[in-house]
């Protein structure tokens, strides 16, 4: 009998990965970093229930890390399979996959140097040159093409919304018995700009869901309104904006309701700055792949002239990042990371954060243990590069602008099933908002749901 083993995400939102073993087949889907609280991250370097070299293949729902950052780990530890994937997932992990190398480099470099880490030399969880390999590795394929990749395996990408080449894969085993499973990965939105809604799924035999938000409602859309009084309010101020996001699909959404609210004169046009070469690079995939965006993106227009404000100038060098973190001059400023865990953002936010004129906006989820989490929290001060630094700026929060279903949206996708599941189990979440979704599908679908702990294996 095929089993499922929650190998990541399993009652945590980080380090998603699923290892599906039948017969002589073992199918690893996604292969995500675990992100936030030390606990968590010193999981990515405890083995997993199987041998790398012993997994067939990869299947990646999208690129975010939590999806994908761990594969240069699994082909340094011997994994020699491809790696199936949408090309615009391909295309985001050519851009986050290095970075996440260069980043784990720098972090063993600087444990080294301080002398903070207990392993002596301190080692990087993997290197540039892993990443390079693991990306010879992928495979891309289109969107609703089913395909066979072992004999009795057939999988297929469906959009889901929620980044740029983000995809629910259906795979199916022809069994018999045939069954259908479908991975959810991480769900997209209704009714928002840049990307589609969530394409809508009839059936599975086996459900994997997100639950991220399972206790929240979104704030309803509000055309940009809190984003335009944040903006005018710091501007008015004569400070700064400083946005914490992800390089690749927050800040291509923030963009998009900058240059809206500037087209309609709700905000002045002041000097945006884009202090991230990885997003600089990923607009360009938006470009190149507007046909997999919302139908709004799609009139015959340029895609990147939607992104485009009017005082919009990308930083590239280190140099110039370190002048614009110097000027004090009114501005917005988005950088990374989101979470504010590392990147060029917090030499912005150690420069904005003592003084009250400024503002730091998040407009992400804010993982356990993070920077991001604990401001959101009130913290009154916060450390940076070993430094206390005070917290006298602004700190707001905009969740409607987050790229995962809220409860609400995750029940309405659900709601397009004609027939329940035989099983569906809760992912992706912590336990508060997994357990309350659970009892929410049970309440009003009668659906058997199951929120399985890490490295539990269930029978499929
Ligand atoms: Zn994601």
């Amino acid at each position: 009998m095929p089993t499922l083993t929650f190998l990541g995400a399993a009652r945590t939102v980080t380090g998603s990965k699923y290892l599906l073993d039948f017969g002589d087949h073992r199918l690893l889907v996604d292969c995500g970093l675990f992100q936030g609280l030390k606990e968590l991250r010193d999981l990515n370097w405890q083995p997993l229930t199987v041998e790398a070299a012993a997994v067939n293949a990869v299947v990646l729902t999208h690129a975010h890390l939590d999806h994908s950052g761990y594969l240069p780990r699994l082909v340094a530890q011997g994994f020699s399979g491809r790696v199936f994937c949408t090309p615009g997932t391909a295309d985001l992990c050519r851009l986050i996959l290095p970075d996440s190398a260069r980043l784990q480099e720098e972090d063993a470099r600087l444990a080294n140097r301080h002398g903070y880490s207990k392993h002596a030399p301190a080692l990087p969880l993997y290197t540039e040159p892993d990443a390079f390999r693991a990306l010879s590795q992928l495979q891309p394929m289109g969107f609703d093409r089913p395909i066979q990749v072992f004999p009795g395996v057939e999988i297929e990408f469906i959009n889901a919304g929620h980044l740029l080449g983000s995809a629910f894969i259906r795979m199916t085993l022809t069994g018999p018995p045939a069954r259908r499973i479908l991975f959810g990965g991480d769900l997209g939105r209704y009714n928002r700009p840049v990307l589609p809604d969530p394409s809508s799924i009839p059936e599975a035999d086996v459900l994997l869901c997100e639950s991220t938000y399972g206790d929240r409602t979104h704030p309803p859309d509000d055309d940009g309104e809190a984003l335009a009084q944040i903006v005018r309010d710091t501007i008015n101020r004569g400070g700064r904006l400083i946005v914490p996001a992800f390089a690749v699909g927050r800040m291509e959404e923030v963009l998009y309701w900058l240059r809206r609210l500037e087209d309609s004169e709700r905000i002045p046009k002041v000097p945006v700055f884009l202090d991230s070469p990885m997003a600089i690079d990923a607009l360009k995939f938006y470009e190149e792949r507007g046909n997999e965006l919302d139908p709004d993106m799609r009139d015959g227009t340029k895609v990147v002239s939607r992104f485009a404000t009017a005082r919009l100038r990308a930083v590239t060098s280190p140099q110039q990042s370190k002048e614009l973190t110097a000027s004090q001059n009114p501005a917005i400023v988005l950088s990374s990371s989101g979470m504010a865990t590392g990147g060029r953002v917090l030499h912005h936010l150690k420069q904005a954060l003592p003084h009250e004129k400024n503002t730091v906006l998040f407009v992400g989820f804010q993982a356990e243990g993070t920077r991001g989490r604990s401001l959101v929290n009130g913290a009154a001060e916060v450390k940076i590069h070993g430094e206390w630094v005070p917290v006298k700026a602004r700190i707001a929060r905009i969740d409607s602008m987050s790229a995962h279903a809220d409860a609400a949206e995750i029940l309405q996708w659900l709601g397009g099933f004609t027939r329940p599941p035989d099983l569906t189990c809760l992912v992706h979440g912590e336990p508060a908002p997994m357990d309350l979704l659970k009892a929410s599908i049970e309440r009003q679908l009668h659906w058997t749901v199951r929120t399985p702990a890490l490295r539990e294996q269930v029978p499929i």
